[in-house]
């Protein structure tokens, strides 16, 4: 928003033109807080934004435009929803030729660059009743096409770090051996990290995984009571998810764990089984969050009310509850998850476990060491507030 500001203060006449998957069910009260945006692109991006800049090139009215909010004569107007993309291999490959270089990109490590992330499908069709994409479509593109992209960027730019941000990058085992057998026939020797569901996974595919490349795996374990993630509908089995982490450890892939306090039915009894499931996994690392009653999930319509006013986005950080469950109010939570990132950080074996690793992979000392000094910085002095 404070770029828009800024583009604002230099040319009123620039339109500023935004995003937010997070917020998409509530545009009025999205333009209503950020006055120099002029459009709000509510979803289905790619299909969405080739109709507002030919509307803006050609001056035409942006109201017979799906799936955005805009501001005309003062007012807010919302349109209906758009269309999802049907054909994700139907579009180009980004334009990272208008980028002079990938040189200021980078997450975490310059050691890793040059870096970008990607997407290899978009979408997640499972009902986690926390998440805003739950029930969308799965999209996936096609090896070729991811591939060919990959090509690109090795011949182009170099790349020798991509992050695969699709929400859940294993959901068809077969395109994930085509996409490793051609990454590793054609020789890339890029690394790259994804995320996905700890039981779509197995042994077989996480040790492919790593000759083709992959160095990481974000999994979104949530929970280690089976009470909680039945309640949240996430649909997997702790042992599931004990056994995605010790094949990927086992395989070489370091693993990335979120977990949530909060989701319905916690108690301190479930807390603790999270807190041993941890202990007992010892993930390379590990994000502990609040529960957040997003706007447009089921979590919101339970904790909040069918059809209740949207909250105050603004307080909506997993890093500090807003909503308690019937045995744990938020400052317990909060607590919690202080009490996990504390359980992790001062563990001797988790220490041991990621030393470990570093001296197998000696690549990684220095994203290791920056995660150290992270963790010491986040524990030292913020209180564990902003911990990753
Ligand atoms: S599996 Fe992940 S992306 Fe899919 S609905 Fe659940 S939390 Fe969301």
């Amino acid at each position: 928003m404070r770029t828009a500001r800024l583009a604002k203060e230099i040319d009123p006449a620039i339109t500023t033109v935004g995003i937010c998957w997070t917020l998409r069910t509530m545009p009025e009260a999205v333009m209503d807080q950020a006055p120099d945006l002029d459009i709000y692109i509510r979803h289905e991006y790619e299909v969405v934004t080739p109709h507002i800049i030919s509307s803006i090139a050609s001056g035409t009215d942006l109201g017979g435009i799906s799936g955005i909010a805009y501001r005309s004569d003062r007012r807010i107007n919302a349109t209906n929803d758009a269309a999802p993309l049907d054909d994700y291999d139907s579009l180009p490959l980004p334009a990272y030729d208008l980028l002079p270089s990938l040189e200021p990109y980078f997450v975490t490590a310059p050691a890793g660059k040059p870096f970008t992330i990607l997407y290899t499908s978009k979408g997640c069709p499972f009902r986690c009743s926390f998440c805003t994409v739950a029930g969308t479509a799965w999209k996936p593109r096609s090896a070729d096409r991811i591939v060919e992209e990959m090509r690109y960027l090795k011949e182009r730019y170099h790349l020798r770090t991509a992050s695969f941000f699709d929400e859940t990058f294993t959901l068809d085992r077969k395109r994930v051996a085509r996409v490793c057998e051609a990454l590793m026939t054609e020789e890339l020797e890029i690394n790259w990290y994804c995320n996905t569901r700890a039981h779509l996974v197995d042994r077989e595919m996480l040790a492919l995984m790593k000759r083709a490349g992959c160095r990481g795996i974000s999994y979104g374990i949530e929970s280690g009571s089976q009470r909680i993630l039945d309640s949240c509908e996430k649909s997997l089995k702790v042992e599931q998810a004990r056994k995605a982490i010790t094949w990927a450890k086992e395989a070489g892939i370091k693993t990335f764990c979120s977990f949530i306090f909060g989701l319905p039915g916690e108690d301190w009894d479930s807390v603790k089984e999270t807190l041993t499931f941890v202990k007992e996994t010892l993930p390379t690392s590990a994000q502990f969050n609040v529960a957040v009653p997003y706007p447009g999930t089921r979590l919101y319509r339970e904790t909040m009310g069918e059809g209740a006013e949207s909250a105050d986005f603004r307080k909506l950080y997993q890093d500090s509850a807003v909503i308690g469950t019937e045995a744990l109010p938020p400052d317990d939570l909060d607590r919690a998850r202080k009490l996990a990132y504390r359980s992790l950080y001062l563990n001797l074996r988790w220490w041991t476990s990621n030393l470990g690793h570093v001296i197998r992979n000696p690549e990684d000392l220095d994203l290791a060491l920056r995660y150290a000094i992270k963790i010491a910085d986040n524990y030292l002095v913020h209180g564990m507030k902003h911990a990753h």
